[in-house]
């Protein structure tokens, strides 16, 4: 930790945020450890990589990089527009579905406006708030569930937003479309409702609700999707919000004319042309996570089950320990204290092969804690 001595300097409550944890690259293990075979199951990209359609758009783009990108990102919100059969000008991109989050917090949230947000999710929400000097009032997970009746009794008329994830990173889990339609229709009318959809395309629940249905309906309502997770390409940074145009034109008023880079533009639009890659990627991720279930279930191991490409496990032991460990055997995963979940640790689902991996050095380093 540094000693600040100058905190006179900074703006209210800038020192207080509590900095964001990432996962390991795998290259920082692999220095640190002196290890040749690395794997990486701790910040949920796409175990199949990016999408080969989206490589070679890249590649082809390359002679281009000396020109500023497109500041509105036309061609690709043109496809996109097509793609989710919403009008262009209810779209916005940034430089990840995290610049979103900021421009939501830069376009809405006044000093001391009141702000509810889930405890021990998804930090970026919080961070925002605070950025801004919002107030924050949480509401607890409930059996790792968003609540949204608690949520809702933490709202009231000067509520300026609300942020939804769903499904929830780290639980996985969601709210279903009965409870999201109840808490919409309770929901004081001048009050911003930011559903974050980051893992919109791994769920296979029929309750689930697709978050545009309710921009279309004229809610107050801002919907976050982002090309770094099923799509595969968080190393670009591209994200997007889907709102009334209205809501769209305030986030724009905000953020930086050029954002979103080039070759983010042309790999988003030619990722989503390449719905193989997509459905590939959806496959082998509920296959996977079958497996997962089926061996840690034998193992007598809980975890809770997910709607998301990841998956938090009860590891019966002091997560920090267990991560430790599993990195000097060159496996990467989330430790859940940093969400106040001290026994469980957050895995990716990889491969078959890396799966595998994890649940041999998970067995091996539960069966020598015992005496
Ligand atoms: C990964 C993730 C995002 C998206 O992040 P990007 O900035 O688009 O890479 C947003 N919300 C949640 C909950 C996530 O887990």
């Amino acid at each position: 930790m540094i000693r600040l001595k100058k905190s006179y300097l900074a703006r209210k409550g800038i020192a207080e945020i509590k900095p964001y944890i990432p996962g390991k690259p795998v290259q920082e293990v692999k220095r640190e450890f002196g290890l040749v075979d690395v794997i990486k199951l701790a910040s949920n990209e796409n175990p199949l990589g990016p999408s080969p359609i989206a490589v070679d758009a890249i590649k082809a783009a390359l002679h281009e990089i000396h020109w500023y990108p497109d500041g509105e990102c036309f061609e690709l919100k043109k496809a996109l527009s097509d793609f989710l059969d919403v009008p262009s000008d209810h779209l916005v991109f940034a430089n990840g579905a995290e610049e979103i989050i900021t421009l939501i917090a830069k376009a809405f949230i006044n000093e001391g406006d009141p702000c509810v947000v889930p405890r021990d999710v998804y930090d970026p929400y919080e961070t925002v708030v605070r950025i801004m000097g919002g107030s924050i009032r949480h509401s607890d997970l409930r059996e790792f569930r968003i609540d949204l009746q608690d949520m809702l009794q933490k709202v009231d008329e000067n509520t300026k937003v609300v942020f939804i994830c769903n499904p929830v990173n780290p639980t996985g889990t969601i709210v279903t479309r009965q409870a999201f339609e109840k808490f919409l229709r309770n929901i004081p009318e001048r009050t911003l409702v930011v559903l974050d959809e980051a893992y919109f395309d791994f769920v296979s629940s029929k309750d689930y609700p697709d978050g545009i249905d309710y921009v279309r309906q004229g809610k107050n309502l801002i919907v976050l999707r982002t090309f770094s997770k099923v799509y595969g390409l968080g190393g670009l940074r591209i994200g997007y919000a889907v709102a009334e145009p209205e809501l769209i034109f305030y986030l724009k008023q905000v953020k930086e004319p050029f954002n979103v880079n080039t070759l983010a533009q042309v790999a988003a639009a030619a990722a989503l042309k390449d719905r193989d890659h997509v459905k590939k990627t959806v496959d082998l991720i509920i296959e996977e996570k079958d497996f997962l279930y089926k061996e840690l279930n034998s193992m007598g191991v809980r975890f809770i089950p997910s709607e998301a490409n990841f998956i938090l496990i009860d590891v019966g032991m002091d997560s920090r320990v267990l991560f430790r460990r599993m990195l000097e055997r060159g496996v990467i995963t989330r430790p859940g204290d940093i969400w106040n979940l001290p026994r469980f640790i957050r895995l990716t689902i990889g491969t078959r092969d890396q799966n595998i991996h994890f649940l041999d050095v998970f067995s091996e380093i539960r069966a020598s804690r015992r005496p």
